[in-house]
């Protein structure tokens, strides 16, 4: 165990040096020009230097109407991916800004455990353009929540940050406690596609406090990446339980081999 992990510290002094750190950053901030969030080169503005930038593959049409997943080919109008037909998912629609590839990653690995808050505004627009169909039909927005305890240790969700700057973005309100995850799961990272449904099976549900949110709405699921699709299929299936009149998904990065067309 490491030295010093148990010693409690007292809340007042743990916020002071909360604040210390926070004045101490803002005074590096404007000393020292910000870093690409990717490659940690100096760029000028936020986010990403312009070689990072260009090696970012965002997603556009043609791609499966349902899941998002872009073709090699363009098949025509409403064609709907093999995935799409022989296994389709609780929610209605999904769709994602990019591909999740090295670039992408390390930009959510930034917002998820670097402290990059600072990027949540970029990644928000840029979701908000992929989503823009999406959202121009729905009522509210649903970030994936976290358990308690892990949210305690992160301090924040990188979901809900994420929603917060698509609800800046395109109007749509962020309707939070409308989701609640109920059983703290292992992490999904790791674990095979049958694992992660077992994983988080039963993991959230609509809490009564969020049942108002829910019943007959039309809601988006927000969360930074879509890897195997269950943990947004779970939390799909709990708000289809709760009276939602629609789910979709929006997501920063999916993990998206080209689909393979139904003909
Ligand atoms: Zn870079």
């Amino acid at each position: 165990m490491a030295f010093g992990a148990t010693i409690a510290v007292p809340r007042p002094l743990r916020r002071a040096a909360g604040a210390a750190g926070q004045a101490l950053r803002a005074a590096l901030d404007l000393a020292l020009p910000p870093l690409c969030a990717a490659c940690r080169e100096p760029v000028h503005g936020t986010g990403l230097c312009a070689a990072c930038w260009s090696k970012l593959s965002f997603i556009s049409r043609p791609y499966c109407e349902r899941l998002g997943i872009p073709f090699v080919y363009d098949p025509g109008p409403g064609i709907l991916s093999m995935e799409a037909i022989a296994d389709p998912p609780a929610y209605n629609r999904a769709r994602a800004a990019v591909r999740f590839d090295e670039v992408s990653r390390a930009l959510v690995h930034a917002l998820k455990y670097g402290d990059r808050l600072d990027l949540a505004p970029l990644l928000g627009r840029w979701i908000g353009q992929a989503g823009r169909e999406l959202l121009a039909e729905a009522d509210a927005l649903v970030p994936v929540p976290l358990h308690w305890r892990r949210l305690w240790a992160r301090r924040f969700n990188q979901s809900a940050q994420l929603a917060a700057a698509i609800a800046t973005e395109s109007g749509v309100p962020v309707a939070p406690g409308a989701l609640k995850r109920v059983k703290a799961t292992a992490q999904q990272v790791g674990l095979s596609r049958a694992a992660r449904a077992s994983n988080v099976q039963g993991a959230f549900r609509v809490p009564e406090t969020g049942k108002a949110l829910v019943t007959g709405r039309r809601l988006i699921l927000i969360d930074d990446v879509l890897t195997s699709g269950a943990t947004l299929e779970a939390c799909a299936r709990a708000l289809l339980r709760g009276g939602a009149a629609n789910v979709d998904v929006l997501v920063f990065a999916r993990v998206a081999d080209p689909a393979r067309t139904s003909i």
